[in-house]
């Protein structure tokens, strides 16, 4: 079998079926093809034990990069030949470009949430209130921090996990952080100029909310979600119903995938293509 150059790889350890069957794959192929890049976006199931052998296969046939997921995210690391800045920091790779021979690591996790929510309010000088600490949260604060944000509350169940996301923040970026143990209603502070979730709750519970008090929503505040599905998740339509900008996790996913395709292309995707196919291939 002969394999072009540009061919693209897309390492998955959670996907087994094809890209005809995943909404991301779709996402990625419909912007390929809108730009008529004559690339392709293929989800492959790779054990964790099969991780190494497959970083050696990507290198040998040439593929131009790839995402990967849980459980890759970190052990694909020492594979690599470098990281990006934020990668480096949030400690997890989910995109690997090729460029000048080697494979380095980028996280596009946080960029994706970024680049949503810079329309309606840029993080620079701003205060966040972070719902979270694990992968989703730690990529976040992590962007947000590099970004200029003044100031960064992360809110946990896990006061581990919370606090030394809250340490790696005040420690690796200029942006200030605190780490409150989320074990009663939390209550959003009135100088915080967004609430993010980026736990779970909610992800297929559409009745689900975060334990938050809901009339400490502030009116004119960005409430946004991770959570893509229900892409309008209760909290984003409780926010929606206070006067609050509600951000979805849709945003975030299209604008990784965006920030991935301009990784490996140099070329700046229509995020639009990508939103209509994402939510077309999701059925919303
Ligand atoms: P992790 O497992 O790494 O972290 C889960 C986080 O959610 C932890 O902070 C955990 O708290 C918290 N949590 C779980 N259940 C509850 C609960 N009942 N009450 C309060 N906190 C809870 O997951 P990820 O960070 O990888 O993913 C989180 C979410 O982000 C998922 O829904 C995922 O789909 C979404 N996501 C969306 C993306 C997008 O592009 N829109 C991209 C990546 C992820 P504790 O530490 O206390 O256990």
């Amino acid at each position: 079998m002969s394999i072009p150059a540009s061919f693209l790889h897309h390492l998955t350890g959670s996907m087994s079926e094809g890209a005809a069957g995943n909404p991301t794959g779709v996402m990625m192929e419909a912007a390929f093809a809108h730009h008529d890049l004559p690339w392709r976006y293929i989800n492959m199931e790779v054990p964790a034990a099969n991780l190494a052998e497959a970083v050696r296969g990507a290198r040998a046939m040439g593929f131009r990069g790839f995402n990967c997921s849980i459980p890759h995210k970190i052990a694909v690391i020492e594979h690599l030949d470098g990281l990006g800045r934020s990668a480096e920091i949030i400690g997890a790779v989910n995109c690997v470009v090729a460029r000048d021979g080697l494979l380095l690591g980028e996280n596009t996790d946080g960029v994706g949430f970024l680049r949503s929510l810079e329309p309606v309010l840029p993080p620079a000088g701003k205060e966040f209130v972070i719902l979270g600490a694990g992968g989703a949260a730690r990529a976040i604060a992590v962007e947000l921090a590099l970004a200029g944000a003044r100031h960064l509350t992360i809110v946990n169940r896990n006061a581990d996990r919370g606090s030394a996301l809250a340490h790696l923040i005040s420690t690796r970026t200029s942006a200030a952080a605190s780490f409150i143990e989320w074990n009663k209603p939390f209550r959003v502070p009135n100088s915080a100029h967004a609430l993010i979730n980026a736990t779970c709750v909610g992800l297929y519970r559409p009745n689900d909310l975060p334990d938050v008090e809901l009339d400490s929503l502030r009116d004119g505040s960005v409430v946004a979600d991770v959570v893509f599905n229900p892409v309008q998740t209760r909290l984003l339509k409780e926010a929606a119903a206070r006067a609050c900008t509600p951000l979805d996790g849709l945003g975030m996913l299209v604008n990784q995938g965006a920030t991935a395709i301009q990784h490996w292309t140099g070329i700046t995707p229509d995020a639009r293509v990508l939103r209509a196919t994402l939510e077309a291939a999701m059925g919303v």
